[in-house]
């Protein structure tokens, strides 16, 4: 965690993050670390209506019977000044995630799951963290369910908090089943049209999507005017790392949409299965595309 903190602020990024060195996976650590699931019988479902995947089980009441991230948040606000942020599971990706035998509801297990996130959420806060965001990429799948409840149970889950909040919703890691997937999206992805009005009435701050080399409509993130934007200018699908002026290009067609000072350039997803160098390179390319439009703007 502190060699991937020293890369993100040589590289310039003034938000940092643990670079995920702190979860294997970016749902089933927080996961691991709950009662009430059962890690060793596992059963085999879909997940985001995409791949098939070996889940562990939701067998009783889940609680978390201990802080799952907090001390990891507190060695990494005592080495460095800038603000922090850290990624939690949402509600229905968690959901999404699991094969449920206990509640036989994705909405009251989504519920639960909520409250646990903001008991963590609460000490993160305590801890010192500036931006707490939840990974909602199953936003991006279930519309119906994501308009029905699952913008209230994120809501329950930031209940209270006086730090920032983001929700990420993008197409995915760039792995095998996500590649696949979005070619079979047609040449406009208009996901986003579904969940952003109601997302943009909710109380989360940030709301955080892939820009860069999606087919994602820009002109969809006029439906979030108000909220902070962080715009996904970085690629995490392939290894080519793009150049300043491509990154800077991006944030220009996204200010059309955004104001300057609710634009925070970000990477379209995690960069935890790229090779480090490439990450490297990458976050560089992110932090000198941002400063060209930083110096257009003032
Ligand atoms: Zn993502």
């Amino acid at each position: 965690m502190k060699l991937s903190l020293h890369e993100q602020q040589c590289a310039g990024i003034d938000i940092v993050c643990d670079g995920e060195q702190t979860r294997q996976h970016f749902v089933t650590t927080f996961i691991e670390h709950l009662n009430g699931v059962d890690f060793e019988n596992r059963e085999t479902v879909r997940i985001r209506d995409r791949y098939d995947a070996s889940v562990p089980r939701v067998i009783d009441a889940v609680t978390r019977p201990n802080s799952v991230f907090v001390e990891d948040a507190k060695f990494l606000r005592s080495q460095t000044d800038r603000p922090i942020k850290w990624a939690l599971p949402g509600p229905m990706t968690m959901v999404d995630t699991l094969y449920d035998a206990h509640y036989k509801s994705r909405e009251k297990l989504a519920w639960e799951f909520a409250k646990i996130l903001n008991q963590e959420a609460k000490e993160l806060e305590e801890a010192g963290v500036d931006i707490i965001q939840f990974d909602e990429p199953a936003f991006n799948v279930f519309f119906d369910d994501v308009n029905e409840w699952g913008v209230a149970a994120l809501e329950r889950a930031v209940e209270g908090l006086k730090c920032e909040t983001a929700v990420h919703i993008c197409y995915g890691y760039g792995i095998k089943a996500n590649t696949e997937w979005k070619k079979t999206l047609g040449n406009e992805w208009r996901q986003y049209e579904s969940i952003f009005p109601m997302l943009q009435r909710s109380n989360i701050d940030i709301i955080s999507l892939e820009c860069h080399n999606s087919r994602v409509p820009l002109e969809l993130i006029e439906l979030l005017r108000g909220k902070k934007i962080m715009v996904g200018a970085i690629d995490v699908a392939n290894h080519t790392v793009e150049t300043a002026d491509e990154v800077a290009n991006t944030l220009r067609n996204v200010l059309k949409y955004v104001d300057a000072d609710k634009l925070y350039p970000c990477t379209n997803c995690g960069m935890a299965t790229l090779p480090r160098e490439v990450a490297r390179a990458k976050l560089k390319a992110l932090s000198d595309g941002a400063a060209i439009v930083r110096n257009e703007c003032t």
